[in-house]
């Protein structure tokens, strides 16, 4: 498997593309920039299966709708986000455009589940910065895409709306307890190891 990754929007939210050999390809979080995302998608030739949010925040979500229109698949949100997503404090933001309510909006996967297509992916429910934040694990790749849960060196706000400090220290508890040579990449900044925030928190 292959990973990218890069900021989009003011808030620098981290969009990060998997893609197989086969050329179909997972984007999670396409940020602010749908555009951006879909034209990075069609200069490699790559098929997009699925889209995967790791939580509603404005800044992680308001690329769907361009890049969807662009290349059609379906839309992963945990289901406890998915009033977040359509809420004032999202739609509101200046420079983000939102969500809109599409057919492709599939709030069907919860804790432990595989994203459809992609044996090998386990979702984490992580709720503490939003009640339906999860982290997207592949076990046999090391690698953990944590949305706004864990930073490098630091972790996600806990006083947005939905948030909560208890349901936060009990999912870092949880990550904390994935092999220490995990790579993380984060919903901002730089990615990181498990076995460093480990260390750091
Ligand atoms: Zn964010
Ligand atoms: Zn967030």
């Amino acid at each position: 498997m292959h990973v990218a990754f890069f900021p989009l929007g003011p808030y620098g939210a981290n969009c990060t593309a998997l893609w197989r050999d086969d050329g179909c390809a997972v984007v999670v979080d396409p940020g602010a920039d749908g555009e951006a995302v879909a034209e990075w998608l069609s200069r490699r030739g790559l098929s997009l299966s699925a889209v995967f949010l790791t939580h509603a925040h404005f800044d992680h979500i308001s690329g769907v709708d361009a890049l969807v229109a662009r290349h059609s698949a379906p839309v992963f949100l945990h289901a406890a986000d998915e009033p977040l997503a359509f809420s004032r404090f999202n739609t509101s933001q200046p420079g983000y455009a939102g969500m809109s309510r599409s057919p492709l909006l599939d709030t069907s996967l919860g804790e432990g589940a595989a994203v459809p297509g992609w044996r090998g992916s386990v979702v984490l429910h992580t709720p503490g910065h939003s009640p339906g934040s999860c982290c997207l694990y592949f076990p046999s790749e090391a690698l953990l895409v944590a949305g706004d849960t864990l930073f490098a060196g630091s972790y996600g706000r806990t006083d947005l709306p939905g948030g909560s400090p208890a349901e936060m220290r009990r999912s870092l508890a949880r990550l904390r307890a994935l092999p220490p040579e995990t790579r993380v990449i984060c919903g901002h900044g730089p990615e990181t190891t498990i076995g460093y925030e480990a260390l750091a928190h």
